[in-house]
């Protein structure tokens, strides 16, 4: 491009302020493209088909956005040695920083079971939060250009970076310490915890106007950004504390839309339209993500976003429910090939035993035998959203045979029989039950079907400590044991029996 432009006639000066123009919009667009693959990105990944597809084009944006950057930074200062050799110099220290970083994140992700993931997520959501605070406070120490009539638009975006960085920090790291189990218990249910976080949101928001009013700069200034810090930080662990065990999964993709604001909050700070696009689509896509689990939780979106959810009574009583009657392989076995239609609905203990290859043999099984087997599969059910859908996936089960909850709710009645295979809370009746912890959740109809077998190892409860009468139920059959062995030893009887039909 330099040549061009000399051999064009260009001065040295002319040149370089040309190229630098150029290379600016050729980053926008290269931008604008990495913008439509993300969003491409996003279109592909909700829906198992084309699910793969969509990782290559969220891949591909990032790479083209990445190139684009570096690019940008060495040619627009390949004519001064000195910005070139700080842009060398900054580019340098990224690439030990990924380094160190992929030293770290690739172990940690091969190790990582998928049970894990949603911790594993909370925790990278909570670094968001931190960059977010960090490059907050980088900007206001260190102010870049900025025009006077953008300076309080600019401390505004420094504040708010904080605020919302902060609050998904602290609020991120308590998820991911109650999704490991290293926080246990009932929700903090403080007195009036609602008027306690309108309270820190409106003196936050009070600090914000002195913060702007200072430049940033005097001491009711300095003092806000500092009380708002830590309000956001106390904030963001409360609003999470206050959340019961069921309904963690609305936390975690709504963390994951906090994570986006603040990555969008990042990129205003640093004038970067990129960061301030996938922040933005990862916001909006993690708050419809959250309206839809909390549709299906039967939960209000604004008493989610507002963390004053996750009520009912915060620890279940322990009920008799009689008696449980229990099954073995052959009888499962035979009862399986007696039925016309089956339906599977797997849980979080299929994921644990990692039952999905024996669960997909024995589907094949028996539909080569003439049985219509079908999947129903609850929108929180695992640890994860799509959880089991991504299971099945891999153990090739076909996608027309699994149905999400909503589309086969009614059908039991005409089911044979149904296979729980390590689900609890998600057919557990007592969502039915005025004040019990999961009270309004919607579940798995399965006791409609004629016969249920449970597979799990014991009587004890779900992921949200409630008893399940289901397991008590007359048609109800419990076929102790780890998930995967009674499958494997399903399918070996089957290879007995079924030839035999
Ligand atoms: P649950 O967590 O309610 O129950 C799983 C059951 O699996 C347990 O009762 C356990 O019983 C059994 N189990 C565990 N290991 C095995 C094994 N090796 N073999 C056989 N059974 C086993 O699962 P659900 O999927 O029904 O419900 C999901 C719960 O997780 C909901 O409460 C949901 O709100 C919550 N959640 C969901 C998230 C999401 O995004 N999907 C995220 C965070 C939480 P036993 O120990 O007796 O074997």
């Amino acid at each position: 491009m330099t040549h061009v432009l000399y051999a064009l006639g260009a001065t040295t000066s002319e040149t370089t302020t040309a190229l630098s123009d150029w290379t600016g919009r050729i980053t926008t667009l290269a931008y604008l493209v990495a913008a439509v693959l993300f969003i491409l990105a996003l279109a592909g990944l909700s829906r198992n088909e084309t699910a793969q597809r969509g990782n290559t084009l969220g891949a591909t944006g990032m790479t083209v956005a990445l190139v684009a950057t570096v690019a940008k930074a060495l040619v627009q200062s390949h004519e001064n040695p000195g910005e070139y050799r700080s842009a060398m110099t900054t580019l340098l220290l990224i690439a030990v920083a990924m380094l160190v970083g992929a030293l770290i994140g690739v172990p940690m992700a091969k190790k990582v079971e998928m049970t894990g993931m949603p911790q594993l997520i909370a925790l990278l959501h909570s670094f968001v939060g931190l960059a977010a605070v960090l490059i907050g406070f980088n900007s206001w120490l260190h102010p870049q250009d900025v025009s006077a009539e953008m300076e309080s638009f600019h401390l505004g975006e420094v504040y708010l970076g904080i605020f919302i960085g902060a609050v998904t920090f602290t609020g991120s790291i308590i998820a991911y310490l109650k999704l490991s189990g290293k926080i246990k218990g009932a929700p903090l249910t403080l007195p009036g915890r609602n008027l306690l976080n309108l309270t820190v949101i409106v003196v936050s928001l009070v600090g914000m106007g002195l913060f702007i009013a200072g430049d940033g700069g005097s001491t009711p200034a300095v003092v806000s950004l500092a009380v708002m810090t830590v309000l956001a930080l106390l904030l963001g662990l409360h609003l999470v504390a206050a959340i019961g065990g069921g309904d963690m999964p609305v936390v975690v993709s709504m963390l994951n839309s906090y994570s986006g604001w603040a990555a969008a909050a990042a990129g205003f700070m640093l004038a970067n339209p990129l960061l301030i696009i996938t922040g933005a689509l990862v916001g909006s896509s993690g708050a419809y993500l959250s309206y839809i689990m909390c549709q299906a939780m039967n939960r209000s979106f604004a008493a989610v976003i507002l963390g004053g959810f996750g009520t009912g009574s915060a620890t279940a009583a322990e009920h008799d429910y009689g008696t449980h009657t229990e099954t073995t392989v052959a009888e499962t076995a035979q009862a399986l090939l007696g039925a016309k239609k089956v339906v599977i609905t797997p849980g979080y203990g299929m994921a644990v035993a990692q039952a999905q290859y024996p669960v997909a043999q024995l589907t094949d099984t028996l539909r080569k035998a003439g049985v219509d087997v079908t999947f129903a599969i609850h929108p929180v059910a695992g640890r994860l959203p799509g959880h089991m859908n991504v299971l099945l996936a891999e153990a090739k089960v076909p996608y027309p045979i699994v149905h999400e909850m909503d589309e086969v709710n009614d059908d039991f009645g005409d089911v044979d029989v149904v296979l729980v295979i390590g689900a609890n809370d998600t057919v557990n009746p007592v969502a039915y039950e005025p004040g019990s912890p999961i009270e309004g959740m919607p579940v798995l109809k399965v006791w409609d079907a004629e016969k249920v077998i449970v597979f799990k190892r014991s009587m004890g409860s779900g992921y949200a400590g409630v008893q399940n009468p289901l397991f008590f139920n007359e048609n109800t059959d419990m076929l102790l044991g780890d998930a995967k062995a009674s499958v494997d030893a399903i399918n070996s009887e089957l290879a007995k029996l079924a030839p035999a039909r």
